[in-house]
């Protein structure tokens, strides 16, 4: 049997999937199902084998099947497969076996994330009519934060809002910055339980996390994926008393006022609709774009302001990671935040961020302790092994 595992990310309009082999940590297929729900549904596969296919009209169990289809025509196979949930709430404290208990238990905490864990579920039970044979494991963004402590988790809300109704912090992106903080430990070549790290995942989402001795104190990101950093549509932190203000002013209804937060506000919003791509802003702003300038240094502050609070939990740094598709690439937005942090012993080389650390570890400071860094990120590669080595377990019956 192999022992690669099929990692599926199942979002509402694509699902993408990724044959992984977690002991060499590479990619031998990867593709995805895009506009579901569309009448144009289209797969595209690249790597061992590689095409592409109009689908039609197609719902996610049709994305599945065309999958299944894909990787059946290759002769690639599989020891398990793992999915990637949302929102785990406080009940998933790591990555577990999907049966029919613990999928019960995951539907209980639709509510929590009704954008995003209804696809996830739909994802999963998709999987497991098309998969009957294979072990499928979930793998959650929340469940690396739930370490962190209650007065950084909680609101200053009325209690019984958390203790009856789960609100409170929750925090996303964990695979990610689980991944890059144990990475950041091998570059460095440091023992993880050793390290005080600041993880800033920065992709079209962004979040920014505390991580002491391997375990998450505290990440901007809370109830939902909104709170915290600017993003490239989301706007991150308000003021609460903009829902009300926008209602009373414009006449906005609850659901308009989300679409505008989630979907018409961070980098796309502050640049008066330009873009939410940070690559486009940069050549924007290089081309004169004033609105283009003003995101990128609404972003940089905001980010290097929330990253000084994260130390807060530290209470001290051995490194700053960047990482996601804009921490990873994006020279100039490492260098403007690294500026705004010399208080935290941060200074940049310039030459070395030009390099993105390549030279030296990941390292694009003047200084190796405390450092900022650029460390890539692979939450399939993370999915799969924490899949391939729950599966490797017996299942313990309820
Ligand atoms: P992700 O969601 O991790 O794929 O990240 C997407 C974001 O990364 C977008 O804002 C891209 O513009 C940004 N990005 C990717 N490559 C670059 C680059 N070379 N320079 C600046 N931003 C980049």
């Amino acid at each position: 049997m192999s022992d690669q595992i099929l990692v599926i990310n199942c979002g509402s309009s694509s699902i993408k999937f990724s044959l992984v082999d977690p002991e060499a940590g590479t990619h031998v297929l990867s593709g995805q199902v895009e506009r579901i729900g569309s009448d144009s549904g289209f797969l595209s596969w690249k790597g061992a084998v590689q095409g592409e296919n109009e689908l039609g009209p197609t719902d996610h169990r049709g994305a599945m099947h065309a999958i299944v289809k894909v990787l059946r025509d290759s002769e690639l196979d599989f020891a398990g497969i793992g999915h990637r949930v949302v929102h785990g709430g406080e009940h998933f404290t790591a990555s577990c076996r999907i049966n029919d208990e613990s999928l019960e238990v995951l539907r209980a905490h639709q509510h929590l994330a009704p954008l995003h864990n209804p696809v996830n579920i739909l994802g999963i039970e998709a999987s497991r009519t098309a998969f009957p044979d294979k072990p499928q494991v979930m793998v959650f963004d929340t469940a690396f934060h739930q370490t962190m402590p209650r007065r950084a988790y909680l609101y200053a809300l009325p209690h019984h809002l958390y203790t009856e109704h789960g609100v409170r912090r929750y925090g996303f992106h964990g695979t990610s910055h689980r991944y890059v903080a144990a990475r950041a430990a091998e570059q460095l070549g440091r023992p993880l339980a050793d390290l005080a790290l600041l993880s800033a995942h920065l992709g079209n989402g962004c979040s920014a996390a505390a991580v002491l001795g391997g375990k998450s104190m505290d990440t901007t990101m809370g109830l939902t994926p909104l709170e915290g950093l600017v993003m490239g549509t989301r706007s991150g932190d308000v003021d609460p008393s903009l829902h009300e203000h926008l209602c009373n002013t414009l006449n906005l209804s609850l659901k308009e006022i989300s679409a505008l937060l989630n979907k018409q506000s961070g980098l796309l919003g502050l640049s008066g609709g330009h873009s939410n791509d940070m690559r486009t802003l940069l050549q924007a702003e290089a081309g004169g774009h004033e609105g283009a300038a003003l995101a990128v240094e609404v972003f940089c502050y905001r980010l290097a302001k929330a990253l000084a609070a994260q130390v807060v939990a530290l209470g001290r740094l051995d490194a700053l990671i960047f990482t996601g598709g804009i921490g990873e690439n994006s020279t100039p937005v490492r260098a403007r935040t690294v500026a705004l942090l010399p208080f935290l012993g941060l200074h940049l080389d310039s030459a070395a961020n030009e390099d993105h650390g390549r030279a030296n570890r990941g390292i694009i400071t003047t200084t190796d302790a405390p450092c900022a860094m650029v460390v890539q990120t692979d939450e399939e590669l993370l999915i799969a092994r924490d899949t391939a080595s729950i599966i490797l377990q017996p299942e313990i019956s309820p």
